[in-house]
């Protein structure tokens, strides 16, 4: 394992007393329920990851700080054609272990309940609170993918028109029954 490889499962609160930070990149391929979106290859595109965490022992709150960037190919909706999405997101994120830890912070922070997400569990006696951060980057990056991708400008306009026409000869079998009488005619 080299130095830069993304750990799978993190301990929180062990891991931002350590100063846990990571940069670097990975392929999109590891984003598995965004790649499920994608269209064509994924092959060359890459996920920009940089991330840090913090330790707010007082208030027993861990804090997960950082950026990530994503350049999708999805179906635009209008043409049809591949468009490259740009995911952007910047978290700052509270850990918690317990619910009414929530009470602490400002009003309008983010934050994740440990256990309460499928990235996330609780600890207990035996086992110590785990996060899987991948998935949980994945999670903040799910929420900005758009439900309908579009180009700006799509490149070839009259295309979709041109399908819809096919599409509705194919689906209709009374007009190619019309058109053989009329051949046999
Ligand atoms: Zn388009």
């Amino acid at each position: 394992m080299s130095a830069n490889t993304f750990p799978a499962q993190i301990e929180p609160f062990k891991w931002a007393e350590q100063g846990f930070t990571w940069s670097g990149t990975l392929p999109l391929s590891r984003f598995v329920r965004i790649s499920r979106e994608a269209v064509g290859s994924i092959d060359d595109q890459l996920i920009r990851i940089d991330c840090k965490l913090s330790m707010d022992a007082y208030h027993r709150i861990v804090w997960l700080d950082g950026s990530v960037e994503a350049k999708v190919p999805m179906e635009c909706q209008r043409c049809l054609n591949p468009v490259e999405i740009t995911l952007n997101s910047d978290f700052h994120l509270a850990l918690v272990d317990d619910e009414s830890l929530v009470e602490r912070l400002d009003e309008d922070a983010d934050f994740i309940v440990l256990g309460e997400s499928e990235a996330t569990i609780k600890g207990d006696m035996d086992t110590p609170a785990s996060v899987n951060l991948l998935s949980l980057i994945e999670d903040e990056l799910l929420l900005l993918m758009p439900l309908s991708p579009k180009h700006d400008v799509c490149e070839h306009k009259h295309q979709p028109a041109v399908e819809a026409v096919m599409e509705n000869k194919r689906d209709n079998p009374f007009e190619v029954l019309a058109s053989l009488k009329g051949k046999l005619n």
